[in-house]
């Protein structure tokens, strides 16, 4: 039985791949598989190939031989996250309520707020993480396009790190005990599932995702390495701010491996004032700065690992600085051999607007798309739950 390591190596997980095979063989499930933005640099690392290869054609072949009814892209979901949680953060920047606005798509970084940033928890951005944002769109309206119901889909992840397990079982994600995501498997799990599947990934043809919820551009894919999502939500705020085209789409300035980069953005005379973060120790660090009111953003984008999602605990080893680095170009490459790079111009996206959302932030994305958090107790390794009010001034 293959096992993955949760994202700090604390906990050995147990693995999903035997329920992966249930649902394929269960032939009253329709099971859809979504592929996680970082996944796709990766994964060839089992396969003997170079990180930061983009393998996704033949990741695709490999699922569909495996037994998936359809092989999605989470970046189509990321998509829709960039569209929300731009809407969230000018309307908060107009009315300067707030701020700042920490993105909310990394579950590690979520815990760790709910249990030791407890002040900040009305400043997370109320968008589902893209995994789950998939897994509602998938559930409650595609299945509607399929004639199917919700109970008769299982929404199966490949994701690049075992905090996406803990998300997907989270009650918030639970609507009249039906989870948006079943099953949750790391990049390592579908990789052992090829290899003892007997599949040849290296000889495989590449092979194409399946629509609407396969279509994506380089703003949702760029969402798998730090600093991804500010750049995805700044090209959509830009034009959204402005009403001007944006046609150099690149925002270097959040890009790059420091523990935490800081940038200002001028939109239409306004200053945004962004920080990116990765690495939990970091962002203790910019909380502290925070409170003692060293530092005031706009925007802060916090993912957990190293890297942002690249360098999540369930990728390939070794999962160094040097892979880290290759996998985050096969990222921007990905951007840039899309044919699309902002999330207001993907076409299926709109679509599900035009025919169930309405506007970002109506009635209906806040009902399938949002969410909200609650201030969660510690327990120390003794089980033993220790004081809300010093946990929450640790930081
Ligand atoms: Fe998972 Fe790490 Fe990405 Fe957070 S940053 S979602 S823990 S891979």
């Amino acid at each position: 039985q293959c096992v993955a390591v949760c994202p700090t190596g604390a906990l050995t997980i147990k693995s999903d791949i035997s329920r992966v095979w249930e649902a394929i063989n269960d032939p009253a499930k329709t099971v859809v598989v979504q592929i996680a933005p970082a996944v796709r640099v990766a994964i060839g690392e089992e396969f003997g190939m170079e990180p930061g290869e983009i393998q996704m054609g033949q990741l695709v072949a490999a699922l569909k031989r495996l037994g998936f009814d359809k092989v999605f892209d989470t970046s189509f979901a990321a998509d829709l996250t960039v569209m929300e949680e731009t809407a969230e953060f000018i309307e908060r920047f107009k009315e300067g309520k707030k701020l700042p606005q920490f993105t909310s798509c990394c579950p590690a970084w979520v815990k760790y707020a709910e249990e030791y940033a407890q002040d900040f928890l009305d400043n997370l951005s109320s968008c589902k993480s893209p995994q789950q944002m998939f897994g509602s769109v998938a559930k409650r309206f595609y299945s509607q396009d399929l004639g199917i119901d919700p109970e008769d889909m299982v929404v199966v992840s490949i994701m690049p790190c075992t905090a996406k397990k803990f998300e997907a079982q989270r009650p918030e994600f639970i609507t009249d005990g039906v989870p948006d995501v079943d099953v949750v498997i790391t990049t390592q799990e579908v990789a052992s599932m090829i290899k003892k599947s007997g599949l040849v990934f290296s000889e495989l043809g590449i092979e194409s995702l399946d629509m609407p919820l396969g279509f994506s551009t380089g703003a949702g894919v760029i969402f798998g390495v730090t600093g991804g999502v500010s750049e995805a939500v700044l090209r959509n705020a830009y034009e959204k701010i402005t009403g001007d085209n944006l046609d150099d789409v690149e925002f270097k300035e959040v890009r790059g491996f420091d523990g935490i980069k800081e940038a200002e953005v001028e939109l239409d005379g306004k200053t945004v004032r962004l920080a990116v973060v990765h690495g939990l120790s970091n962002v203790g660090d910019l909380i502290k700065a925070i409170k003692k009111g060293e530092k005031e953003y706009d925007l802060i984008e916090v993912m957990a690992c190293p890297g942002g999602c690249i360098g999540g605990g369930g990728q390939p080893t070794p999962n160094n600085t040097e892979v880290r680095e290759k996998r985050a170009q096969g990222m921007y490459n990905c951007d840039k051999l899309s044919a699309l790079h902002k999330s207001q111009e993907n076409p299926m996206v709109n679509d599900f607007y035009r025919r169930w959302f309405g506007e970002e932030n109506s009635d209906v994305t806040h009902k399938h798309l949002h969410t909200s958090y609650e201030e969660k107790q510690r327990i120390n390794t003794k089980g033993i739950e220790l004081n809300t009010s010093e946990s929450s001034e640790e930081v």
